[in-house]
């Protein structure tokens, strides 16, 4: 347990451990990089780091330079572990909503989502429906962090998206300005030109890169060693980096998601008979998990479809779903770079609507249907 678990990136985690050592942890850090460049898990190392108990030092990730140690986490002490029940973002997350969700309508609408395991580390996540960070969510920042911690050494709160509503913006730049000596605020983003300027100049930036897709297959031969080759090629860049998701992933969820997607796609590409096309979204009927489901399926079809157009676009070492090329390649035998983008954005229509909350089954049909030629 410690900072030797993050992958990659080795001399941005010393450069930030370094700056705890020297007492000098900026008051604001942006973490930029793409999805699973591990901002999110950084950010959270980085919060045990401030607040554990024990203090303990380890040698620098990156080898070289002085001190040789540098401040580490424990993982086991309170504060640790309370932060640490955070890592789970999906999870956490998914209970605030479904907390809210259960409120009286009055409270409801005063709600905002959060994210707290612990009295001083507040994760902030995008409020949906929107997704975006609303200015009552930087409010109740406000309320918190002029206050001295009450069981730790520093406050931290980590915004997990840079999509702020303008309000939002200008009352977190107001916290930038007459930040309080105890208090660290991370915001991360896939895409830093998101935040004001004004923002970013009061912070310090970090850019993390995602790891290589070669790397992750060599870490999956040792710790999945129940996947064959192809499967390994396969997880290593689905996982677009982040090589935690890569070791837990859920190959035959994902297999059964994708034959679905194929079977929807072919037929919108071929089929005049719908029938295969409605058995499949047949089963994707609304139940207890039906969301997590259907969301996964939707992710699928879009991951064939960005292959299709990596194959289109003459790029197939860009293609994930690297196991079934051959297939893929006869789908764009029917397809055109045109209806492509035109499936895309039938499917992001789709993805309003559950957003929405429209009858999901529905919207389905009406997704496979509309994609045909
Ligand atoms: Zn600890």
């Amino acid at each position: 347990m410690g900072f030797q678990e993050f992958r990659g990136n080795a001399d941005i985690v010393d450069r930030l451990r370094d700056m705890v050592a020297r007492k000098r942890f900026p008051h604001a850090v942006v973490l930029a990089g793409p999805r699973g460049s591990g901002k999110y898990t950084l950010a959270l190392m980085m919060a045990r780091a401030l607040n554990c108990l024990e203090q303990p030092v380890t040698p620098r990730l990156a080898g070289e330079g002085a001190p040789l140690e540098l401040p580490d986490f424990c993982g086991k002490c309170s504060n640790c572990v309370r932060i640490g029940n955070a890592l789970d973002l999906e999870a956490r997350f998914a209970e605030a909503i479904e907390t809210r969700e259960n409120l009286r309508e009055t409270d409801k609408k005063e709600t905002r989502i959060l994210v707290q395991t612990h009295p001083d580390v507040l994760v902030i996540p995008p409020d949906p429906p929107q997704m975006m960070i609303k200015v009552d969510q930087v409010r109740q920042v406000i309320e918190s962090i002029y206050f001295r911690p009450q069981e730790g050494r520093e406050r931290v709160y980590i915004f997990t998206d840079s999509a702020f509503m303008k309000e939002a913006a200008n009352s977190l730049l107001k916290v930038l300005e007459e930040p309080p000596e105890f208090a660290t605020i991370f915001l991360l983003t896939e895409n830093a030109g998101e935040l004001l300027p004004t923002i970013r100049s009061r912070s310090a930036m970090f850019t993390l890169s995602a790891l290589p897709v070669a790397e992750i297959e060599g870490h999956l031969s040792k710790a999945r060693p129940d996947w064959n080759a192809k499967q390994r090629a396969l997880v290593a860049r689905l996982a677009e980096g982040a090589v935690g998701r890569a070791q837990s992933f859920d190959l035959a969820g994902y297999t059964a998601a994708r034959n679905h997607a194929l079977a929807m796609v072919t037929s919108a590409l071929r089929a005049a008979d719908h029938s295969e096309l409605f058995k499949v979204t047949e089963s994707y009927r609304p139940g207890a998990d039906g969301r997590a489901k259907i969301e996964l399926l939707i992710r699928t079809i879009y991951s064939i479809l960005e292959d299709m157009m990596f194959l289109e676009s003459n790029a197939p070492e860009l293609v994930r779903n690297s196991d079934i090329v051959g297939e893929l390649k006869r789908l764009n035998e029917s397809a055109n770079f045109e209806w492509i983008a035109q499936a895309s954005d039938r499917l992001a229509e789709v993805e309003r609507g559950m957003r929405r909350n429209l009858l999901r089954s529905l919207s389905l049909d009406a997704f496979a249907v509309g994609m045909e030629k």
